[in-house]
């Protein structure tokens, strides 16, 4: 008998034309449930040949506007709407969405710093196997839908990769500028580092990650903005018809390009107390400038602790929580791309 690629099964047909609803059925063997499964949702839509365009959320359990997006545009979609196929995964680790935390809580891994995976390890490895091996290769656009969690917040942002791909890197820019969100980071990576975009980077697919905001919350405007943005990638790549809905045409302007690769674009909380914000997301700093000071309220007695901005730029990323402890970010400033 031949090995499956995966331990991963699923009814849904990748190659049928029409729209499935079904899920991934991850094996699951634990103290409740010794032959249990985890099915994580999936939603494949197909209409003759095209592209293939998959679209996830849910790979950090607590990052709540990807997840809700992509439910609604799983339900709203239909084979007569596109050309080509959509495949949809709202909450792919599944257990960390249930749980509302940023890590499983099955196996306490990072889904995000484990790809590509591995076929027998445990729940998060394996369902990062199943997507390196079984889905990627089908893929052709994949958009990652992540946001600040319940620690960060970020004015809502897209993030890309420098390619060594020219040509890819160029298309990049322009589907993040189609997107439409406020602002579109460009990182320059050295590694592979486990992320799902290196991943993708590797297997030469066109690939970003949006970061939609924060905050353990789902934003009104954000998700507003998040919903037009997928059906203008759509649109952009050819599996559907229409017009792009461009941020002008909705009186805001276009994706301001930066970058936060200086590591200096972190400030950091240097000990464990109360963070008070000075300045809030989308100031102009200067850099030496005082942002926030922590406050020790079981020693009164001390000083607050000030907290500098260590470049000169734009606010993008705040920890809304107030309690920190050292080493937290507090809040990241980028500077226009010059690339
Ligand atoms: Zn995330």
């Amino acid at each position: 008998m031949v090995k499956p690629i995966s331990r991963i099964s699923t009814e849904i047909d990748f190659e049928k034309n029409g729209k499935q609803v079904g899920h991934l059925a991850v094996p699951s063997s634990t103290n409740e449930s010794a032959y249990g499964i985890v099915p994580i949702p999936i939603t494949v839509i197909k209409n003759g040949k095209g592209p293939t365009m998959f679209m996830t959320g849910g790979v950090h359990g607590d990052e709540y506007e990807g997840p809700v997006a992509l439910m609604k545009l799983a339900a709203k979609l239909t084979p007569a709407k596109i050309q080509g196929r959509v495949i949809i995964l709202p909450a792919m680790n599944l257990p960390a969405v249930l749980a509302g935390q940023r890590c499983s809580p099955i196996d306490g891994l990072n889904m995000n710093r484990v790809f590509p995976g591995e076929r027998n390890g445990s729940i998060t490895l394996q369902i990062a196997h199943y997507v390196s091996n079984v889905l990627l290769p089908l893929t052709d656009y994949q958009f990652d839908f992540h946001s600040g969690g319940k620690t960060l917040e970020y004015i809502p942002t897209m993030i890309m990769n420098v390619s060594k791909d020219k040509k890819r890197e160029k298309r990049t820019t322009e589907a993040l500028k189609a997107f439409g969100l406020p602002i579109g980071l460009v990182d320059v990576k050295s590694d592979h580092g486990g992320l799902f975009e290196m991943e993708c980077e590797e297997r030469g697919i066109l690939s970003t990650n949006a970061e939609l905001g924060g905050a353990g919350r789902v934003d009104v405007q954000t998700l507003a903005w998040t919903e037009i943005g997928m059906m203008n990638l759509l649109k952009f790549f050819g599996l559907m018809d229409g017009k792009i809905v461009t941020p002008e045409s909705q009186g805001r302007p276009a994706p301001r390009l930066m970058e936060v690769n200086d590591p200096r674009s972190n400030s950091f909380a240097p000990d464990t107390g109360l963070y008070e914000h000075f300045v809030d997301l989308g100031a102009n700093v200067k850099a030496g400038q005082t942002i926030g000071q922590v406050h020790f309220p079981g020693n009164w007695e001390k000083k607050p602790w000030p907290v500098k901005a260590r470049r000169a730029g734009l606010m993008v990323l705040k920890r809304p929580p107030g309690r920190v402890e050292r080493g937290d970010v507090v809040a990241q400033i980028a500077q226009d791309w010059k690339g």
